[in-house]
């Protein structure tokens, strides 16, 4: 990886540490689908998972190490405990990228090491150099991270940094894995570092963080200016708990106040070239993809991203409403992507102009996804007059968002009104090819055609979100819609859109179910297609 004294790299991890949000799970495709919107948006490396975690993860790493991690494309990188098996399955994972790096890990804290690890101080520091001399036999790009480092006696930590270093690391990554520390202490921790691991300057200062109490994006400014040069974060900040240091506020942070940093990462204080790689007008279209395919929502007043971010700026009132934009404005829409959202295709466009505009949105569909598509937008195009990018959006994400389809929703039908009982019905083809039909009343329309729907397909299972967004402005807006439920303390997301918000709904809801069912027969949770072929007999009887 090029040398970047003056530059901050940006490490993204939303395919690793996002993904471990709770419902986040995304397939193969989907993992790959983001991982080219990462490169369009100029991440310089993607985490692209763990690769020794499972036969699921090690599939996406190495699709998204052939397919984004071309010469010109970012370094590819691989999770590895400090253990030999999962190291060699990184590196396994990771062949076919030209730029390469496996990140392994082990804890430096006392609590850690004797509760967890059952080892003593030093065997830790042994392990530590053979990891790191394991993988450096396989990439020449190796980041080691101490974990729970905010806890590690100072000491020892420079200690274990200065050893990973002199093994072959080329990036040793500074985590606040908890969320705990005040930016202040976090940028004491990296300055320790900087003065007291004798050979630090022969590797990069990294930094990871979480958002428990809001704080990662502070602490990580603050980490910059005492010597961190990398910063590992996610879109949208989603991952664990209260998620990651979100890469849009850092990065913006940097872009907008980059005089003020200048100084700090050796520039002149005018400098106006750009501190991070980060081709900053992708960020909404990005910020958007992994909302739409993790089923985590934007919160409307999200910096940079949400939905009233630029309020001030968008929809129909934006002639007019300011004198002066830079009165109220530290940075416009324009920059991060947000006002190229006009009429592009209309009800006479063909499949070629449809296909051109999906490709320069960073969609490649297979040809049946193209030609479903296709039709989707055709329809759309007779109840909808303008289509612009973002639907065009929804309905290629619809495409590529596909859980594998066991249940299929063949019809749904809802009758209801004031005085009335909203009454559902629907028909789906399951699993085993059956068509089955059912019908059941709910306190609304959405709550009815739920009944109808676990009537037929019998999974057990509880409603913990349901949303509904408008995609564009409009009364003919397409609605989307998405759903989470929990099945075994395990979450399962499901996203739809249509222009009817109760077909959305109830397709949403299929989508997670079949995920949900996906999981059951895989034996990935307990019970097995046959129990649940029994089960579903045993409820028609
Ligand atoms: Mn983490």
């Amino acid at each position: 990886m090029k040398n970047h004294d003056d530059r901050i790299i940006i490490f993204d991890t939303t395919l690793r540490d996002g993904e471990q949000a709770p419902g986040a799970t995304l397939n193969v495709e989907e993992k790959i689908t983001i991982a080219r919107q990462l490169a369009r948006l100029g991440v310089d490396v993607i985490e692209a998972g763990f690769a020794f975690a499972s036969p699921g993860d090690f599939e996406a790493v190495k699709r998204i190490a052939e397919l984004v991690g071309t010469e010109d494309g970012p370094v590819i990188c691989s999770l590895a405990r400090a253990l030999p098996a999962d190291v060699k399955a990184a590196a396994d994972a990771l062949k076919p990228a030209v730029h390469k790096r496996i990140h392994t890990f082990i804890s430096t804290s006392d609590i850690h090491l004797e509760y967890q690890l059952k080892k003593t101080r030093s065997e830790v520091l042994t392990i530590a150099e053979e990891m790191v001399t394991y993988a450096k036999s396989f990439v020449e790009d190796v980041e080691f991270s101490p974990m729970d480092a905010a806890r590690s006696e100072p000491a020892y930590l420079y200690q274990v940094l200065e050893r990973a270093i002199a093994a072959g690391a080329t990036t040793i990554n500074i985590p606040d894995t908890v969320g705990y520390m005040t930016p202040n202490e976090f940028g004491d921790m990296i300055r320790g570092i900087k003065e007291n691991v004798p050979n630090v300057d022969q590797a990069i200062i990294s930094v990871h963080g979480h958002n428990d109490l809001g704080l990662a994006v502070a602490s990580f400014l603050e980490a910059i200016k005492h010597g961190a040069r990398q910063l590992e974060c996610t879109i949208n900040g989603i991952g664990e708990r209260a998620g990651n240091a979100a890469l849009e506020e850092l990065v913006m942070a940097l872009h907008v106040r980059r005089q003020y940093f200048n100084p700090f990462i050796g520039r002149p204080v005018e400098s106006e070239a750009p501190i991070t790689g980060i081709n900053t007008t992708e960020i909404y279209r990005t910020s958007r993809l992994v909302s739409n395919l993790t089923g985590m929502l934007v919160q409307p007043n999200k910096a940079i991203v949400g939905a009233n971010a630029f309020a001030h700026e968008s929809g129909i009132h934006q002639d007019g409403m300011l004198k002066n934009r830079n009165t109220y404005e530290i940075m416009d829409a324009q920059s991060i992507g947000l006002t190229n959202n006009q009429m592009v295709l209309g009800k006479h466009s063909g499949r070629n102009a449809f296909r051109t505009r999906l490709n320069e949105l960073g969609f490649e569909l297979g040809d049946t996804e193209l030609n479903k598509a296709f039709v989707r937008f055709k329809e759309l195009a007779d109840k909808k007059k303008e289509i612009t990018d973002w639907d065009l959006e929804s309905i290629a994400n619809d495409e590529t968002q596909q859980p594998p389809e066991l249940f299929r929703l063949e019809m749904a039908q809802v009758s209801c009104g004031s005085n009335a009982q909203p009454t559902a019905t629907v028909r789906i083809r399951t699993p085993d090819g059956e068509e089955l039909m059912d019908a059941a009343i709910g306190t609304g329309p959405v709550d009815a055609i739920y009944k109808a729907i676990n009537r037929v397909v019998q999974v057990p299972n509880e409603l913990i979100e349901f949303s509904v967004q408008s995609v564009t402005a409009g009364i003919d807006a397409i609605g989307e819609v998405t759903i989470r439920l929990k099945h075994d303390d395990r979450i399962f997301s499901g996203r739809s859109a249509n222009t009817d918000i109760i077909v959305a709904s109830a397709q949403a809801y299929v989508n997670a179910l079949n995920r949900l069912y996906a999981a059951m027969t895989s034996g990935e949770l307990k019970r097995t297609h046959a129990q649940h072929a029994a089960g579903r007999e045993a409820a028609s009887v």
